[in-house]
């Protein structure tokens, strides 16, 4: 049986992409059973009636699945900061690093709008920069208006499938426009101010960027940007400099916080890890601790 990838979704019909071709689908297989319902992002089998119609038969597992926007098999995240207007923030950056680590999704950081900066303002975020590398993160310094750095971004799409993030004002539907002129990106701060609710069957799709090669969410993804999902004891694996050292501490579940022999607590103190990660970690962690039972 074929396989594709559906891209969109649409009254009923999955328009799924295999090699270049688009095939509009209704859903048939057993997964209606099952009561999965076929997402944009899903790979699938489907029997073809003719080389444009078919049928879905199977969804194939999910690697991941995301709720806002509504897609799944979501290979990286591409994660905006702007260098000014607005002021880049390391506690933004890592609550957006946590989000997209708790999904099991690659982060890659964009730092965009770096022609604004005068000369010594550069060290400063040149040295962030640094900080993330260490950490194992990719970390891009762009700027559309000067179309530096934007061919790197274009060829890490390539093979994947991608959503953006950012905050509204950081350049995202420069950074696509410069990326693809024939994409622009919905920018989702009208329903995110109007409240949950209201956009409840919000549509995404799958655009074809970089001649076919790679696909993007036409939505911007983790618009929602509180820890509502994650357990305190998990915090510290969405934080990889921990993550690889907690084997080190002394008691398993470690929370790093005042416990004996912790390993993470040493890694600050000898500056291998910065502070202000800590500083984000325990910030995060409260806030975790503080959330309102939802039942
Ligand atoms: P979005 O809300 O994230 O989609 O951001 P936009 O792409 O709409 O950009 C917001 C503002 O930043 C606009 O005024 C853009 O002209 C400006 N901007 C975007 N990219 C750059 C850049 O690389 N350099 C400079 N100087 N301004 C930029
Ligand atoms: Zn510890």
């Amino acid at each position: 049986m074929p396989k594709g990838k559906i891209i969109k979704a649409l009254s009923g019909f999955y328009y799924v992409l295999n090699d270049g071709n688009l095939i509009q689908c209704r859903g048939r297989g057993v997964f209606r059973k099952n009561k999965i319902t076929p997402l944009v992002g899903d790979y699938v089998e489907y029997q073809a009636e003719n080389d444009r119609e078919g049928y879905i038969m199977e969804i194939l597992p999910r690697e991941n699945e995301l709720i806002r926007p509504p897609i799944s098999n979501v290979d990286q995240a591409i994660l905006l900061f702007s260098a000014k207007e607005p002021d880049f923030s390391t506690a933004l950056l890592d609550r957006f690093l946590v989000l997209v680590e708790a999904n099991e999704i690659t982060p890659i950081i964009c730092v965009t709008k770096m022609d604004l900066l005068q000369n010594n303002e550069i060290e400063l975020i040149e040295s962030y920069a640094s900080d993330y590398r260490s950490i194992g993160y990719e970390v891009f310094l762009t700027s559309s208006k000067r179309n530096e750095g934007v061919d790197i971004i274009l060829e890490k799409l390539k093979g994947k499938t991608s959503v953006f993030a950012g905050q509204s004002g950081v350049g995202k539907s420069s950074l696509l426009n410069a990326l693809n002129p024939n994409l622009s990106i919905k920018t989702d701060d009208i329903s995110t101010h109007l409240g949950r609710g209201r956009h409840t069957t919000r549509h995404v799709e799958l655009i074809e960027i970089a001649n076919g090669k790679g696909l993007v969410a036409d939505t911007p993804g983790f618009s929602s940007l509180d820890f509502d999902e994650l357990e305190a004891e998990y915090l510290g694996n969405c934080f990889p400099e921990m993550e690889s050292r907690k084997s080190e501490c002394k008691f398993r579940g470690c929370l790093h916080l005042n416990e004996p022999k912790c390993a993470i607590k040493a890694a600050v103190e000898e500056k291998e890890i910065p502070e202000y990660r800590y500083q984000h970690y325990l910030q995060f962690l409260q806030e975790i601790k503080d959330r309102k039972p939802r039942y």
